[in-house]
């Protein structure tokens, strides 16, 4: 073998090996990747939006711009209403008037999903705290005469232990008619059309666009995108927005409607719904 012949030789090796080593390497990456969603996703999944919602001044801001603007719109609404029709408000209760960011944090310090049992455990602490603006937005509702209805799909059973929860933190109106939990479906339609046989209601509260009318159920279409923007002057007005980056009908209209799709799945289905350029 001559000097330029070898010399080529090792060239030719050296180009192979290091083909081989990238090869390994991303192989092992791809690897690492898939092990971790598998094993913590839900600190993947979580851990930002839950920091925000519990460490954020945006969001504390942001709440108390929606309990200001309630305020206002509550206001508005009383002088307009007939004198014979029963003011009502409409509020939601999980990430509305209470925080259960806690709950969310435990989820991804154990690595767990959401399971009925778990959420009983938090619930049945009566420890959830209030959101800010809630209290003082709904008390000063009720000594306006307005009556406050809680709609939540927290189950029924679940209703003596919330009232505990929000009396310690002096929220008012909480007769036991006037909290209408879950029973069979999670539409809040019927109990909506239940406070509307004797009260006019003013205004609704919620983090979730369900907590206002059904035409918000359905997102298959464009993510709800238009019947938001169908509705848009509502907003402020009859209904009022709070922020929840954690959990909500948002995430089943990224997961095609399915919640309970593997999580290799909700993976590929969260990257495929991110815009980038
Ligand atoms: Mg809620």
């Amino acid at each position: 073998m001559n000097k330029k012949i070898f010399i080529l030789f090792l060239i030719t090796i050296t180009v192979f090996s290091c083909k081989r080593i990238d090869k390994t390497n991303s192989q092992k990456a791809e690897k690492d990747v898939t092990t971790q969603t598998e094993t913590e996703h839900y600190s993947g999944e979580l851990i930002m939006s839950t920091l925000w919602f519990q460490r954020a001044a945006e969001r504390r801001a942001l709440s108390y711009q929606a309990f200001n603007m309630a305020k206002l719109s509550l206001d508005k609404k009383l002088k307009e209403i007939d004198s014979l029709e029963k003011p009502a408000i409409v509020v939601d209760i999980d990430e509305t008037m209470l925080d259960n960011s806690p709950y969310e944090g435990r989820l991804i310090n154990t690595n767990e999903s959401y399971s009925s049992k778990s959420w009983k455990e938090w619930s049945g602490l009566a420890m959830a705290s209030a959101i800010p603006g809630a209290v003082e937005f709904c008390n000063y509702a009720y000594d306006k005469g307005v009556r406050i209805f809680y709609i939540s799909n927290r189950k029924a059973d679940e209703t003596n232990i919330t009232i505990n929860n929000m009396a310690r933190l002096s929220f008012p109106d909480l007769s036991l008619s006037h909290f209408m939990l879950r029973t069979d479906t999670g539409s809040k339609k019927e109990r909506r059309a239940k406070v509307l046989e004797n009260y006019k209601i003013l205004i609704l509260i919620g983090d979730n666009l369900a907590d206002f009318d059904e035409v918000f159920e359905n997102r298959s279409d464009n993510y709800g995108f238009d019947t938001v923007d169908k509705h848009k002057s509502e907003f402020g007005d009859s209904f009022i927005m709070l922020p929840n980056p954690m959990y909500g009908d948002w995430v089943k209209a990224i997961y095609n409607g399915d919640n309970k799709l593997p999580e290799s799945k909700k993976e590929e289905l969260r990257r495929k719904s991110l815009i980038s350029f």
